[in-house]
């Protein structure tokens, strides 16, 4: 791109744009980078500077960017139907989609409602447990559980739920009250074993005292990402499982993030062997390509809602490109690559070598609780870590390894002193011995 096309398209982000989960005043000074193709697991700015797509484009992209049979199935489907309506209609991808993901989901679930992002597939989750508990007698159920240091989406449901309290406190008067139970922050210690037994006893506790009161509780399978990348152990989720069993309440699993093979299997659940009542799938569900998300339920749910219209049972929820048939067509075609390409199994291979060359980073003396699960890789930077001190808030540490890391050729976005990785499905070995040694280096520059 010409140098003065590019300044014009700048000035007009300034003038006109505000950007996500962004402090615009951070970029007074400094401009975003300027994307203008993005290739396999790489981004190009305006420049031609290449960087690696370290967060999958915000934990969605799967087979890489401009995968060549992703964009066949977009120009296949757009020859024959762009979108049409959900309601009194139905459409081959669509129906063709459901069914795929009822045969590779957890068994019982068997019914997929479709909606547009992550936030909404929540929301459908907490709207349906809600209206299943009043059209079965047990109108007491209202509220919700969540779990400590998780994220759901920025929706008002979904910021109810939520459990990072500096996204959301300037919301706390809108929300709806929940419940949080404690979250299985390995982290803390003294071992994986304590930490889920405690948290599991605190789930308990809250049960004990109200179960009657509550519809579902919802939880992140294996990771809480947004709260700090915090990789739990799948005893965690068998014992919700458990407990939401014993105790009449729905479980919803939010696979929205580490659906669709991040963490080594195909469903985040399935390290747990646990079938959920919900299952929120969005993100990686069309490749991370289009807009598009499912909540998977059982029947005995759906049950509930059919009925003679008159009853007013019906589920009244629906987004205008629900089901959209271009990124159904794409989400299969995902699917097809996954078996045809056998993605699972490199994931298996390229995650061993991820865990095993993240080990470097614990010979740097500010770096604490290195950790991954599938391709996902994250450890805390400490200003001092043997005296246990951690960056102030002002010192904007992620934000200075963003800048640093796109020196680099990295796109890192951390999560305040969390620094991740959240790599593409198909990222070789190569490239993560590329990508640790490029974050070495930031790493020393930062002192
Ligand atoms: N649930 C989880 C676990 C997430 O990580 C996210 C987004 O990061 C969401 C829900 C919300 O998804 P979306 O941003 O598509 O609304």
């Amino acid at each position: 791109m010409k140098a003065n096309e590019k300044q014009l398209l700048l000035q007009m982000d300034r003038q006109h744009v505000w950007h996500p989960f962004t402090q615009m005043k951070d970029y007074a000074d400094t401009d975003p980078v300027l994307i203008e193709k993005a290739e396999g697991v790489y981004l190009y700015d305006a420049d031609g500077n290449r960087y690696y797509d370290t967060n999958s484009s915000w934990w969605v992209n799967v087979h890489g960017h401009a995968h060549p049979r992703i964009r066949e199935a977009i120009n296949r489907q757009l020859a024959q139907m762009d979108h049409v309506m959900f309601a009194g209609l139905t459409h081959r991808p669509g129906i063709e989609l459901a069914h795929q993901l009822v045969e590779l989901t957890p068994p019982g679930l068997d019914r997929v409602f479709y909606s547009d992002n992550g936030s909404t597939s929540v929301e459908v989750a907490l709207k349906m447990s809600f209206q299943y508990w009043q059209q079965t007698g047990r109108t007491g159920k209202t509220k919700f559980a969540f779990v400590e240091n998780s994220y759901h989406g920025d929706t008002i449901g979904a910021v109810s739920v939520g459990g990072v309290d500096h996204y959301f406190s300037v919301f706390r008067p809108l929300l709806f009250a929940a419940s949080a139970v404690p979250s299985p922050d390995v982290r803390k210690g003294p071992s994986a074993e304590a930490c889920v037994a405690e948290a599991l006893e605190g789930a308990r506790k809250l049960f004990e005292s109200s179960a009657d009161e509550l519809a579902a509780l919802i939880v992140e399978p294996m990771i809480q990402a947004a709260g700090g990348m915090i990789i739990y152990p799948a005893a965690y989720l068998q014992g919700l499982r458990e407990l939401c069993t014993q105790y009449e309440v729905h479980l919803i699993a939010d696979e929205v993030a580490v659906g669709f093979g991040r963490t080594g299997r195909m469903f985040a659940c399935d390290h747990a062997g646990i079938s959920p009542d919900f299952m929120c799938l969005s993100k990686g569900l069309t490749a991370g390509v289009l807009p598009l998300s499912a909540t998977i339920t059982t029947n005995a749910i759906y049950d509930a809602f059919y009925d003679d219209y008159v009853k007013l049972k019906t589920f009244t929820h629906g987004h205008s490109f629900t089901g959209n048939p271009l990124a159904a067509a794409v989400a299969l075609e995902s699917l097809r690559i996954f078996e045809e390409e056998r993605v699972l199994d490199h994931v298996q291979d390229a995650a061993a070598h991820l865990k095993e060359q993240l080990k470097r980073f614990e010979a740097f003396s500010g770096v604490a609780n290195v950790r991954s699960l599938g391709m996902v890789g994250a450890f805390e930077l400490y200003k001092d870590r043997a005296a246990g001190v951690r960056f102030d808030f002002a010192e904007r540490i992620g934000f200075r390894v963003y800048l640093e890391g796109l020196k680099e050729g990295l796109f890192l976005r951390p999560l305040g002193d969390t620094i991740y990785y959240w790599l593409p499905l198909c990222t070789t070995k190569k490239q993560i011995d590329d990508i640790v040694a490029r974050t070495e280096t930031v790493l020393k520059r930062m002192g």
